[in-house]
């Protein structure tokens, strides 16, 4: 983006424009990002002005509200790469990652008639999940295992969090169902080869539904997620300057017709008597009770802010960012680099660990310092375990992050162990062996 159109941008958010030059550095987009004027004005606006609900009635202000609604649903789906029908409105990342696993569980019920058997658990069957997700990848699926007598197969990680194609294949067997991983790691900044992955589980597993957790990748970087090949994805609205309580879930559109909605209501149905009912196809059977409709508008408004400054160079302009991070960090004596070394891809964020001083201390002295960060297990304690810490300290980029702002990172950041009384002659610099 280039440091010229990082400056302006930022005026475009009340808190950065606000706040002038004093304003702490905020490197916790990776937890939840800031919105640009543009995008909390268009909540406003169709809150003030054209708020009706949708879907229901006759009036014209319904019919306006419908179109206001299905719109940004076009316009979202445009940019994450998703026809129409392939993106259902959930609260959020977890939301949807939840949809599938319930309905999945519905099937295995038998819920949902011959045309869900596909999403129908056996004992034995087998869902893999990589040992480095976030919970909400890994709770659901753990969750559709008990209730269905499905086994979790975990894809292990090594010393810095990683994985990839071999570690995945040492468990894809053809009993494999699901196979669960995110595009982008929230702790480590590993990008996973997507389009690799997909056609190793096709290759291996030739029943397994590949399921993306595409949080901080939709939000950072180009998305096509039916050229992708997954067959389904979840992603939040406040990660990509959106409002919080809407997300998406991207599914292949046979595959949304199929599966049983797991939460139940109106607006999803066709038919109803008092001992059945029949649901519309997607995305509507799965949208049950009153929708979040100016959370939607705005989230469209989020998407065309992005769309117009270019995944592309968003994704370069945070790239460059953690790779100034993760080279000046690997220096830094006593600080552990997790993740990718220098000089590897990553995304837009680096987590360390600060030898002989807690995550929560490195926190509050960054935070002392100005600079706003991400302290603990990151919401992914199996992956903290396999690396034997507890905790890590997070610093994440986005759209209107400054070279400054992570220079003010590094320069704290190499000062917390003289600080705490445990820097010493002689100590280990570097990476997580
Ligand atoms: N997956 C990943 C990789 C995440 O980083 C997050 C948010 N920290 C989530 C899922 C969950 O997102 P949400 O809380 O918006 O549902």
């Amino acid at each position: 983006l280039g440091a010229r159109r990082v400056a302006d941008l930022r005026l475009d958010f009340p808190v950065f424009r606000d706040a002038g030059e004093h304003a702490p550095a905020y490197l916790d987009s990776a937890a939840t990002s800031q919105r640009p004027a543009r995008v909390l004005d268009a909540e406003r606006e169709y809150l003030e002005h054209h708020l009706a609900p949708v879907h229901r009635g006759a009036s014209a202000a319904v019919g306006r509200s419908t179109t206001l609604f299905e719109d940004a649903r076009a316009t979202v789906a445009r940019f994450v790469g998703a026809g129409e029908r392939e993106l259902v409105w959930a609260e959020n990342a977890t939301d949807a990652l939840n949809i599938v696993a319930l309905g999945m569980a519905d099937a295995s019920a038998g819920l949902g008639g011959a045309e869900a058997s596909r999403f129908a658990l056996h004992p034995g069957d087998e869902l893999v999940v990589v040992e480095a997700e976030h919970h909400a990848n890994l709770i659901p699926w753990q969750r559709l295992a008990a209730r269905t007598g499905a086994v979790l197969r975990p894809v292990r990680v090594d010393a810095r969090g990683l994985w990839g194609p071999a570690e995945l294949a040492a468990v894809l067997s053809p009993r494999t169902r699901v196979v669960a991983f995110a595009e982008v790691s929230n702790v480590t900044g590993f990008l996973a080869p997507v389009a690799e992955l997909v056609a190793l589980v096709r290759e291996r597993s030739p029943e397994a539904l590949v399921v993306l957790d595409a949080c901080q990748s939709v939000p950072h970087r180009p998305s096509d997620l039916a050229a992708s090949g997954v067959d389904f994805a979840a992603f939040s609205g406040h990660k990509m300057l959106g409002p919080n309580g809407i997300g998406g879930l991207y599914g292949r559109a046979e595959l949304l017709d199929a599966l049983p909605p797991a939460r139940t209501g109106g607006s999803t149905i066709t038919r109803v008597t008092l001992e059945h009912a029949e649901f519309l196809p997607a995305p509507h059977r799965f949208e049950a009770g009153t929708q979040p409709v100016s959370q939607v508008v705005a989230l469209a408004e989020a998407a065309r802010y992005l769309d117009e400054l270019g995944m592309a160079e968003v994704a370069r302009h945070e790239s460059a960012l953690a790779a100034r991070m993760a080279e000046a960090v690997a220096e830094l004596p006593g600080v552990r680099l997790i993740g990718p070394p220098p000089g590897e891809e990553r995304a837009g964020l680096v987590s360390v660990v600060v030898d002989d001083v807690h995550a929560h201390d490195v926190g509050q002295y960054l935070d002392e310092a100005g600079v706003v960060v991400r302290v603990g297990h990151h919401c992914a304690q199996p992956l903290h375990r396999a690396l034997g810490v507890t905790a890590t300290t997070r610093a994440s980029a986005h759209v209107y992050t400054t070279e400054d702002e992570v220079d003010r990172f590094i320069d704290a950041l190499g000062g917390v162990r003289r600080f705490f009384g445990v820097a010493g002659a002689g100590e280990q610099t570097g990476v997580v062996a």
